[in-house]
């Protein structure tokens, strides 16, 4: 929601100061509910809608100015839906089902191929879903396209594949090392039984011991590590058990979570509300934990070892993730200025319908839902994929990209500097520690007004 303090600020060009008490009350804003709409991608898929006419693709990837490409294939399957997930993925085994969904998708590439062969890829990702969930002869056909028919050349792009526990074997890890995997990502959300239960996500901790047991045999460069705090029956203890079992395995890199819900999850927000809401303290034991243990953090949810990373030397990539070439049912694609996907949905039956058009396609070469972005959308995109990581915003690459003054366009973010939210340093604005645990509520605050009311609401206390 937009306060009225921004508008006082707004509308007096950035030049106005608020009295002490006026942003005293702005903080207590948006430090009151740190967890309100985590901003993986922007605009949120939930606000695309038909583009009509379909927008061609040849045209929209010719001019794209990227200078390499990110390769990334969605496999929309998983063993069962956990709890508090709003993937687009469908809980099917079914080994025909994949083999007909890879089909689809070895055609598709073939379409797009022609449209995107001008620039190389910098990284590609095989993500869901649960791509280790494909029998091998189905996931060693993903690396076949990528290469044979998408042009991927393994040896300067970085590769990562999501996997999970109980799907992990001998061969289908020797697949991923033979075709260079320099990254693996395991979903395990928590060591602690009965956590894993209250979402959702039957899971065996010995079957997790075994599987990360399995991967320190292939060595891959860099392990990765998904871990939720904030469960139903979780505690701040238990929290710090299951993050020091995954430290234990020494991940090169790790990602925490705050749990979400949403009406439409399984876990529904009144699971939650029957404790006391532990989030903010789990995260600050984390982060103390895992810088104490020497990794350092690169956002709300990311922390890695400052060494981590693969021999290759891979391509340069703008971290803005745009020249997304998107593979797969559910997969999002992004050009500059226009981010398209297949339809959205999260129960099983929308998934289902989505899935089958899909495999059913025999043209894959229009975009014909998804979201034209205003300069406005560009500009606020521009500014939150920067500052919510570490790294910050350079505001002289604000005014090269657009050739106007960052605090002329959003003199609102001077407010996160008289804060100590946010600070400014050799031009480069960055979120302080404290603002980077309030990332969700920063980001949810700048998003537009447009956006907000397209995209999909997230449950607040
Ligand atoms: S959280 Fe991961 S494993 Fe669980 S249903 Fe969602 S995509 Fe599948």
């Amino acid at each position: 929601m937009t306060l009225p303090l921004d508008d006082l600020l707004l509308h007096n060009d950035g030049k106005h100061f608020l009295s002490a008490e006026e942003l005293l009350l702005w903080k207590e804003h948006i430090t009151a509910y740190p967890y309100r709409s985590y901003l993986y991608s922007y605009p949120h898929k939930t606000a695309y809608r038909d583009l009509q006419p379909p927008l061609p693709l040849k045209e929209l990837w010719e001019d794209e100015p990227a200078e390499a490409f990110f390769l990334y294939m969605h496999i929309p399957f998983c063993g069962a839906r956990c709890g508090f997930c709003n993937l687009f993925t469908l809980p099917d085994k079914r080994a025909d089902v994949h083999t007909r969904y890879v089909d689809a998708l070895e055609r598709q590439a073939k379409q797009w191929a022609t449209f995107t062969k001008h620039k190389p890829y910098a990284r590609f990702a095989i993500g869901g879903g649960t791509p280790t969930l494909l029998a091998e002869d189905q996931l060693r056909r993903l690396f076949t396209i990528a290469v044979d028919i998408m042009g991927l050349d393994t040896t300067v792009a970085s590769i990562s594949v999501e996997a999970s526990p109980e799907t992990l074997t001998d061969a289908k890890l020797t697949i991923l090392k033979e075709s260079s995997v320099d990254r693996v990502s395991m979903g395990i959300q928590s060591f602690v039984a009965a956590e894993s239960a209250a979402i959702y996500r039957p899971q065996n901790p010995d079957e997790v011991y075994r599987a990360l047991e399995l991967l320190g045999k292939y060595d891959f460069p860099i392990l990765n590590l998904d871990l939720i705090y904030g469960l139903p029956g979780q505690s701040v203890d238990s929290w710090l058990y299951s993050l020091d079992q995954a430290l234990s395995y020494e991940p090169e890199e790790i990602f925490i979570y705050p749990l979400y819900t949403r009406e439409h999850t399984i876990v529904k927000p009144g699971d939650m509300q029957r404790q006391g809401d532990i989030r903010l303290h789990c995260y600050n034991a984390a982060r103390e934990l895992l810088i104490s243990r020497g990794y350092r953090q690169y956002s709300m949810r990311r922390f890695a070892k400052e060494a981590a990373g693969t021999n290759k030397t891979i391509l340069d990539y703008s971290c803005q993730e745009e020249g997304m070439v998107g593979l797969g049912c559910g997969a999002r694609s992004y050009t500059r200025s226009v981010h398209y996907a297949s339809r959205y949905g999260v129960s099983r039956k929308a998934t289902e319908s989505i899935i089958a058009d899909y495999v059913a396609t025999e043209r894959y070469d229009t975009a014909d839902y998804g979201i034209m972005l205003s300069l406005e959308e560009q500009q606020r995109r521009f500014i939150l994929k920067a500052i919510l990581h570490s790294e910050g915003l350079l505001i002289s690459s604000y005014r090269e990209r657009f050739g106007s003054s960052l605090w002329s366009d959003y003199p609102k973010l001077s407010l996160l500097l008289q804060t100590e939210l946010g600070q400014e340093d050799d031009g480069v604005l960055t979120l302080t520690p404290e603002g980077m645990g309030y990332s969700d509520s920063i980001g949810d605050w700048f998003i537009s007004g447009e956006i907000r009311e397209q995209m999909e609401r997230f449950v607040l206390p």
